[in-house]
């Protein structure tokens, strides 16, 4: 491996919306390089976790694809030239548009990619494949709160301001997050909240060792979170707490949601969620009594069939109380992958074009297509969302590329969304490494990593980050931007010149994509961004210093007023019954990420998170007889699981979790119901129904 010409380089983790600073060294090992976090990076001021301690692992030859693989007659892949490789996913995409239209072709990306990639993989599925069929893994991820931020403020950005203003507030709620394994830098902000004098509430039906850190622990039951929001809120009535003159000033449709909030009586929320009434009390006068209080949600309430009214229901207290818009306050989203902000910023989703446009609205589509050089008319209109997606393989669609994700263990009811795959025509994945899903693929296209490129990324607070390239790939990987640049090439000759490798020239073409649109990035460029300036989107012109605080002189509706939402309570999609008596909820350790694709192949995290496990309350696993380390089979009407048990008090007794990294046995997401928030078209990961008992 050659290093290039600079000897330390600053750039960015590969992994979550932390997006933590960190410096590569040149060294020694496999790697090439060793990695230390950066103290000048404000975001993480030089703290690392351990995925990002160890990111330089999977950067070594020995765990990560360096050659092409084609399957052969036989059924094995084998490895092949890449111009072999590039004319077989040519030749099955083009069989597969010649035979059954173009969107009997889908693409399916992810939030990990780089902006520059998300929206070149966008521009090919629309204007290469001409399908309507993409959009990402990210929809899995925080696309409720998407939608809910959307509806309340006309725009979706995850945090509204920067991440410095949390210890500055006077109370935080945390809302289905579980920091100090998902972002463990990030804790840190909560604890000087705390030593600041301020209070932290977290909800969560685990006592997870977040929670452990809170003033006040709320543990609803899963799927009940809705419910609670809307009882604090009818306390918040009840007790006088609402700011009348910034609902009458800041807002429309209290009168509305209001009503909602009326029918929800506290001890009928105790009766709901199981959170006792005292509690419900006591958080309302630690979120009201303060100058300024946040409220701050993850994938506990977004993965759900009512997600995006659930997080409605958040942003409704925090309206009522005054909080969005204002100083040191306010509602925001913890996004949850490397680039889940920006990865649904700039066209991978099905419904979006760059820029944060709307791929129905004709101006939109206009500037976008003039942007392209082709007529509105020819770009497709909105597809199916992921889970949509993934189920319709195999009928309507016949042939998937997927770009860095691994649907084969991240997506909900994983065993049908794996049979599907197995009944395309064709399947081709660009990863990095022979992911679970590249296992089934008829070509895969190995990658260039995060170290290996430049490209640029924006984190949890829509700071865009400039990501750069340290270290020269081996020679027989290629960049995603010259995997698509070559399927143009071969699949439209002409259109690759739209495709160019080089990704400050994809990003400079961006810029003119979105200017203009919600996120604009007219004004962002490499140079700004080398040079150290923290632009948060949006930022329209080269002058703009970027806009860390949003809606302080307004929000971005049509008459500058948030919106409440018209929510009430109701149950999961699918409830515990005598068949399927406990409820499962998913989530994640602190050493792996995601589906595990990277992390599983860097030995110490395996060391310290070798493999799934169930959790448990002593109390279920007395009455089921189960004891500590034996084989448990979960069992939901999708499938079944297998993992040992883990006893904890920490959990509810009538709930159970498992985290979703590990493919085979113990797979999470075999077990987790694909039902639909009807918005966002998020699937419901937080809660389903199952069935415990020790495996035979
Ligand atoms: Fe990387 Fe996230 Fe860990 Fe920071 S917290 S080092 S961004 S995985």
């Amino acid at each position: 491996m050659h290093l290039s010409a600079s000897a330390a380089t600053p750039t960015h983790c590969p992994y979550c919306a932390l997006q933590c600073g960190m410096t590569l060294t040149p060294d020694a090992s496999d790697a090439g390089v060793s990695v230390a976090g950066r103290a000048d990076f404000p975001v993480n001021r030089g703290a690392l976790c351990g995925k990002g301690q160890s990111a330089a692992a999977v950067l070594s030859p020995g765990v990560r694809l360096t050659t092409p693989l084609v399957r052969s007659a036989a059924g094995v892949l084998e490895p092949a030239g890449w111009e072999e490789a590039l004319d077989a996913v040519a030749a099955g995409l083009s069989r597969t548009r010649t035979g059954h239209g173009a969107d009997a072709c889908a693409v399916f990306g992810g939030g990990g990619l780089t902006n520059e990639k998300a929206y070149a993989l966008g521009k090919f599925a629309r204007i290469v494949l001409g399908t309507s069929q993409i959009d990402y893994n990210g929809r899995f991820c925080m696309s409720s709160a998407a939608a809910a931020g959307q509806l309340a403020f006309g725009l979706d950005r995850g945090l509204p301001f920067p991440l410095e203003d949390v210890p500055r507030t006077g109370c935080v709620i945390l809302v289905g997050s579980n920091l100090v394994e998902t972002m463990p830098p990030a804790m840190r902000y909560l604890t000087e909240l705390r030593e600041n004098g301020g209070t932290l509430i977290v909800v969560d039906p685990r006592r997870t060792r977040t929670a452990e850190q809170a003033d006040l622990h709320l543990a609803p039951r899963p799927g009940t979170d809705l419910a609670l929001a809307l009882g604090m809120l009818h306390l918040v009535v009840a007790e006088g707490r609402v700011d009348e003159s910034y609902v009458r000033e800041r807002t429309r449709g209290w009168e509305q949601a209001r009503a909602g909030v009326m029918a929800h009586w506290p001890e009928y929320v105790e009766r709901i969620t199981g959170v006792p009434l005292p509690q419900l009390r006591e958080a309302v006068r630690l979120f009201t009594e303060p100058e300024h209080a946040m409220v701050l949600t993850a994938r506990g309430p977004e993965q759900q069939a009512k997600g995006t009214d659930t997080v409605g229901a958040w942003i409704n207290l925090a309206l009522a109380t005054g909080r969005p818009g204002t100083p040191l306050s306010g509602y925001g989203c913890l996004t949850g992958q490397g680039n889940g902000q920006g990865g649904r910023e700039h066209g991978q989703k099905a419904d979006q074009l760059p820029g944060y446009r709307k791929l129905t609205d004709p101006a939109a589509r206009a500037h976008v297509a003039e942007v392209w050089g082709v007529d509105p008319n020819s770009l497709p209109g909105p597809g199916r969302s992921a889970y949509e997606l993934l189920d319709a393989l195999g009928g309507d669609i016949r042939s998937l590329l997927v770009m860095a994700s691994n649907p084969v263990v991240s997506a909900p009811r994983a065993a049908h969304v794996e049979e599907r795959l197995r009944s395309l025509d064709f399947l081709a994945v660009a990863d990095v490494v022979l992911s679970e899903t590249a296992e089934l693929a008829d070509v895969v296209l190995p990658v260039t990593q995060w170290a290996e490129e430049s490209g640029t990324t924006t984190n949890l607070e829509g700071r865009v980050l400039l990501r750069r390239r340290a270290l020269t790939p081996p020679a027989g990987v290629r960049s995603d931007l010259d995997v698509l640049h070559g399927l143009a090439a071969r699949l439209t000759p002409g259109l690759e010149k739209g495709f160019p490798v080089d990704p400050e020239e994809v990003f400079e073409e961006l810029r003119r994509a979105s200017s203009g649109g919600p996120a604009d990035y007219a004004g962002i460029s490499y140079d700004r961004l080398a040079r150290g300036d923290a632009l948060h989107w949006p930022c329209p012109d080269p002058a703009h210093e970027g806009t860390p605080r949003l809606f302080l002189d307004g929000f971005a509706t049509q008459d500058g007023r948030a919106r409440f939402a018209p929510v009430t309570h109701r149950p999961a999609a699918e409830e515990p019954d005598a068949e399927y008596p406990v409820y499962l909820t998913t989530g994640r350790v602190v050493a792996q990420y995601q589906s595990g694709a990277q992390t599983r192949r860097v030995a110490e995290l395996n060391k310290a998170a070798p493999g799934p496990f169930v959790e448990l309350h002593p109390r279920l696993a007395a009455r089921l007889g189960i004891a500590e380390g034996d084989t448990v089979a979960v069992t939901s009407r999708r499938g079944r699981a297998l993992a040992p048990a883990r006893l904890t008090g920490s959990i509810r007794a009538d709930t159970v979790f498992m985290p979703f990294h590990w493919p085979g046995a113990g797979r999470a997401n075999t077990l987790t119901n694909p039902a639909l928030d009807p918005t966002s078209r998020m699937p419901e990961f937080k809660v389903c129904a199952v069935r415990v008992a020790k495996a035979g």
